[in-house]
This record gives structure tokens, sequence and C-alpha cells, in this order.
């Protein structure tokens, strides 16, 4: 049973800001409801006032601008992977959406929500952080935008204040060319991650340039391996120095032991999935482009 609750229909993001603002903390934001609903059953989130964005037209836009590529934070996880700027784009982001739970969830999960929500295992995040994303926070009084790293405090913890939602994520363009994503499930389709990462760069002639590398499921909060970063960026690309980055991730890793996998499991596994996903997004970086 479901805790009783008012509940709105916003019109537009004035709208659900004015709400948030009236109702004050006892309100939430009601994207898909794919989290927000199941912690409400399982009493863990016992809101006064649900704030319903689903319909407000604003939010589940995908542009491209000066300098960015804007993600409204009502599009679904099908609304990403049906978007030609995403699958020209964001190839990592696309690939992300076919990893993620099952046809009927994806109808309703958003980009927003996966991000306010904060969950570790996110799936949306590595890849996000890989390709150095930024979140534009709204409140009645104004815009502030925060990198996605920092936006990201801790398991189910962000930056957001009670009277403020998430309203894009920013991606600065140029996007790097070679993309990869890896997610290791205990099932193939429709699992919670094990370990993910994502990996982005560039390069010039065999030198390794712009490398990101999101990993989520490992540590507290997703996270970026600056440690690895450091390791290829400026260097030629090499199997010894893909192996030596991945073993670095591998060591700037937190993993806990839960029923999905032990700590040294998923130790293991990060460095053999950072090593992979390195291999593939070099590989896609010399790519020659459409
Ligand atoms: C069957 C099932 C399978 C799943 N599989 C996956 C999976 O494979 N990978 C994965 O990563 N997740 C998975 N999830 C979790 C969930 O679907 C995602 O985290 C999803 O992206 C949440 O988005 P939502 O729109 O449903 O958020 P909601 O449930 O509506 O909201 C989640 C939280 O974010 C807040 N919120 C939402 N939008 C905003 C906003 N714009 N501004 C401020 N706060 C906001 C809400 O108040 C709430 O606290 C699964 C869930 C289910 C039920």
């Amino acid at each position: 049973m479901l805790p009783q609750t008012d509940y709105v229909k916003a019109s537009s993001v004035a709208h659900a800001l004015d709400m948030l603002h009236q109702y004050g903390t006892g309100a939430a934001i009601l994207a898909g409801g794919t989290d927000l609903i199941v912690d409400m059953r399982e009493r863990r989130r016992e809101p006064t006032m649900l704030v319903d964005i689903s319909s407000v037209e604003e939010l589940a836009e995908i542009d491209v601008g000066t300098g960015n590529i804007r993600i409204g934070a009502g599009v679904t996880v099908a609304g990403l992977a049906g978007s030609a700027i995403v699958q020209h784009q964001l190839p990592l982001v696309t690939e992300v959406t076919r990893h993620f739970a099952d046809y009927l969830t994806r109808n309703r999960a958003t980009i927003g929500g996966n991000l306010a929500n904060a969950s570790p295992g996110a799936d949306l995040v590595p890849p996000l952080l890989a390709l150095n994303a930024s979140v534009v926070l709204a409140t009645a009084q104004g815009e502030r935008t925060v990198d996605l790293n920092d936006f990201l405090v801790g398991p189910r913890r962000t930056l957001l204040l009670w009277n403020e939602l998430v309203r894009a994520i920013h991606i600065p363009t140029p996007v790097p060319r070679g993309q990869a994503y890896e997610k290791l499930g205990l099932r193939t389709g429709g699992a919670i991650a094990v370990v993910s990462c994502a990996v982005s760069m560039d390069q010039a002639g065999g030198e390794c340039r712009r490398v990101r590398i999101g990993l989520g499921a490992v540590a507290p909060r997703a996270f970026r391996s600056s440690e690895a970063e450091q390791i290829m960026e400026g260097h030629m690309f090499s199997s010894d120095i893909a192996a030596r980055a991945a073993e670095a991730a591998a060591n700037s890793s937190q993993p806990i032991s839960d029923v999905r996998g032990s700590a040294e499991y998923r130790h293991a596994m990060v460095r053999a999935l950072v090593e992979r996903a390195l291999h593939a997004a070099y590989e896609r970086s010399s790519e020659p482009q459409e």
C-alpha cells in the first residue's frame, strides 16, 4: 500500500517550482516513478505532496546548442534510445539504454530521475561522467549549473535543495569520438550493475587525449578515476598502458561485498572491464568520421 499523499500534475517548470516552494520539504518530484513509487511502497519515503512532472513538455527535449548538447531532465530512457542526436553523437548513451531494465521501465524512467536518485549503480551516471556532463538545477529564483561529479555527494545524496529540480543535463561539444561502455550484471538483460564503466577519449596520431573514465557500483557513488585517466592522458596508446590504467581504476574503487558479488570479484572486474573499454574507445577514436 502506498502512503496517503496529495498529488498535482505540473503543467510547466514554473508550475512545478511553485508547487515545491509552496509545499516545502514534504513535497517530492514524481517523474517516471520507477524509483520513487518503489521507495514509497517500502515506506522509505513518505512525501505529503507529489509534484508530477511527467507531462512537462519543456523537460522532454533534446537539443544541440552552442557548445553543448542539452538533454531535458524528463527525457525517458526510451526517448534517449530513439533520439537521432544521441545515436549520432553519444553512442555511449545509446549503448547504455540497451542494458537498462526492460521496455516498460525504459518508457517511464527518466534521465533526471536516474541522476537525482543517485544510486551508486545508476546506469546513466558513469557515461555522463565520462562525457563531462553538468547538471542544470532550477528554483523559482533562477538556475545554477553544477558539474555532475560535484552534484553526486554520496549514496542517494546530491546537491539538490528542497525547492530545486533538475532541469537539464549539458554535455559539452565536441564530444570525444572514442566512446565505450561495459556493464556486468548477473543476467544479460534488466540486471542491476555489479560493475559498470564508461570511457571516452580522443587521439592524435596514437596519443590519447581527453581521456575520461566513469565507474559505477564500485564505490558509495559513481565517480571518475582521475588516477587512471592521468596514466592514459598524453601518452601513446598501448596494451601495456591500458593495463596499467585499468589497474589504477581498480585501486581507486572501493567495492563492497553483497549478494551480487564480493569486493574481490568486483575489484577484478573493474580491471577487466576498464581495460576492455579503453581498447574499444581507442579503436573507435581512430575510425573515420561519417
Ligand atoms: C523494474 C525496474 C528496473 C530498473 N532497472 C534499472 C536499470 O537497469 N538501471 C538503472 O540505472 N536503474 C534502474 N531502475 C531504477 C530506475 O528506473 C531509474 O533510476 C530511473 O532512471 C528513475 O527515474 P524516474 O523518472 O522513474 O524517477 P522517479 O522515481 O520519478 O524519481 C526518483 C527520484 O528522483 C527525484 N526526481 C526525479 N526527477 C527529478 C527532477 N527532474 N528533479 C529533481 N528530482 C527529481 C524524485 O523526487 C525521486 O527522489 C529500475 C527500476 C525498476 C522499478
